[in-house]
């Protein structure tokens, strides 16, 4: 960052800097973000409500600062971007059956939704994705990235995906230096898993104008099936 006015520190106590740099020390972020999340179970009680125990809940809760801090570091390097792509996990589908009228594309490992069903999330985010300008892949695993960037070059991506497949994905996106903004389920397992669409819809017009009247209107893209309502 390049500042708009010239400083000088030299005047203030030494101690500020021993300070900043015992705050800094990677023990010392993780013992903060270990008492934020454990403050955060306590204020709403999620061990009660998930049934999990407070240790399960607190590292649920660090997880999810730490997705929202990353994506608060890229968010400037993101919103520069223009051609983008939107990741989906395989298990948010309606259903896993041959019910899912999906078709499977073995050059990318992904799923291409075939909208059978108005009230499934990938049939959803297919319709945001179409009217925001991204393509949109669904995905077995965070590993299927590694594929669709050997064919594809995109500048920025938004991931849904549990907090485990985040931190993988993050690592192959940080190799291949592509910002992204990563969205957790909030209900994980190997099926019927669910993620936020409004927080989708939010972050995929993040850097539309007026954007928040356009999330009022969800028209269908003439090339998605008529009859499906969305
Ligand atoms: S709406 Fe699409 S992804 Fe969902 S179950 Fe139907 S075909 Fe599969």
């Amino acid at each position: 960052m390049s500042y708009a006015f010239t400083f000088d520190l030299t005047k203030l106590s030494q101690l500020i800097f021993k300070d900043i740099a015992k705050i800094s020390e990677k023990d010392r972020l993780n013992e903060k973000l270990a008492n934020m999340a454990r403050n955060l179970v306590d204020k709403f009680n999620v061990d009660k409500h998930t049934g999990l125990p407070i240790n399960d809940s607190i590292t649920i809760i660090e997880d999810l600062i730490s997705v929202n801090m990353k994506n608060s570091l890229q968010k400037d390097q993101f919103l520069q971007t223009k051609k983008r792509a939107l990741f989906l996990p395989h298990c948010c589908r309606k259903y896993m059956d041959s019910r899912c009228r999906a078709t499977f594309d073995t050059a990318t490992s992904s799923y291409t939704c075939n909208h059978c069903s108005s009230d499934c999330l990938v049939h959803q985010s297919t319709v945001l994705s179409a009217q925001r300008n991204y393509d949109i892949y669904v995905l077995p695993g965070a590993s299927c990235v590694r594929k669709i960037f050997q064919k594809h070059h995109y500048e920025g991506i938004v991931g849904v995906a549990c907090t485990d497949e985040l931190k993988l994905a993050s690592t192959i996106l940080e190799h291949h230096k592509i910002p992204a903004q990563g969205i957790p389920l909030i209900k994980n397992g190997c099926s019927e898993t669910r993620f936020n669409i409004e927080t989708l819809d939010q972050t995929l017009s993040c850097n539309e104008k007026n954007s928040s009247d356009q999330r009022l209107i969800i028209a269908k893209p003439s090339h998605l099936p008529q009859d499906v309502p969305i």
